[in-house]
């Protein structure tokens, strides 16, 4: 089985207000198609750990490889590409543009990605909002849709460039037991049926319980799974 992400020893440290050392020698790999949860308690470093596996921080100690490729190291714009061709990210709270239609949002990515034309990535967005049940609610405005639509307008969008990789920092923090389970299951099928990675922190033990490994975290390592 191929293998979607090797962490190796990642440590980070705060410098303010006092030097702190978050996360300490990390190592976990992940394989192609798992559903991993992340849980720990509050300040346990899940965010920080789950920054560094997006890309997004690159001040740590330690290797990160995503999809085979050594990311560590790399310059900004080599990993602001890299995350938009491999990377999804969802998050507690939607950020969709208010007023932008939803299809507007979710088109979003894929034009500044530019491999496709409009009209394409038009069509593309339609296909995500379907798959995910929102399609009637395209051309609403985000901000005149449920919370629960929102987070599914919002997975629409990190669905668009294709990534063979989803993070989650908190993804159903926001809502409400049972669109916490539309959310868990398209993880689920995104996993089983489209060979996704998906690679989530949550506080929600049943959704932990039901994804296909949990990796727990306490004072900046990682204590089981
Ligand atoms: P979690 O997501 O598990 O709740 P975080 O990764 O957000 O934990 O935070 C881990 C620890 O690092 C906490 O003690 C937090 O206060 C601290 N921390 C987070 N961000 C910063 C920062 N920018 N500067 C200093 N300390 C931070
Ligand atoms: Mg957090």
């Amino acid at each position: 089985m191929s293998i979607a992400l090797k962490a190796e020893n990642i440590s980070k440290y705060f410098m303010a207000p006092e030097k702190f050392k978050v996360l300490n020698q990390v190592s976990f790999e992940v394989s192609k198609g798992e559903f991993v949860s992340i849980i720990g308690k509050s300040g346990s470093g899940k965010s920080t750990l789950l920054y560094i596996l997006s890309t997004m921080d690159t001040e740590y100690e330690g290797v990160l490889s995503l999809n085979g490729e050594k990311v560590t190291g790399n310059k900004q714009n080599a990993l602001a590409s890299f995350r938009n061709e491999h990377l999804g990210f969802v998050f507690q709270f939607h950020y969709l543009l208010p007023d932008f239609s939803c299809l507007k949002n979710v088109m979003i990515p894929a034009l500044r990605l530019g491999k496709l034309t409009k009209d394409e990535i038009e069509h593309n967005a339609y296909e995500k909002l379907k798959m995910l049940g929102v399609g009637d609610q395209a051309l609403k405005s985000a901000s005149k849709i449920s919370g629960g639509q929102q987070q599914r307008v919002a997975i629409a969008r990190a669905l668009i460039n294709e990534p063979s990789i989803i993070m989650g920092d908190e993804p159903t923090g926001n809502l409400d037991s049972k669109n916490t389970a539309v959310v868990f299951d398209i993880f689920k099928q995104l996993a089983a049926e489209h060979d996704k990675t998906i690679i989530t922190v949550t506080h929600d033990n049943d959704f932990a319980e039901k994804s296909d490994r949990i990796i727990e975290m306490m004072d900046g390592k990682i204590i089981s799974g």
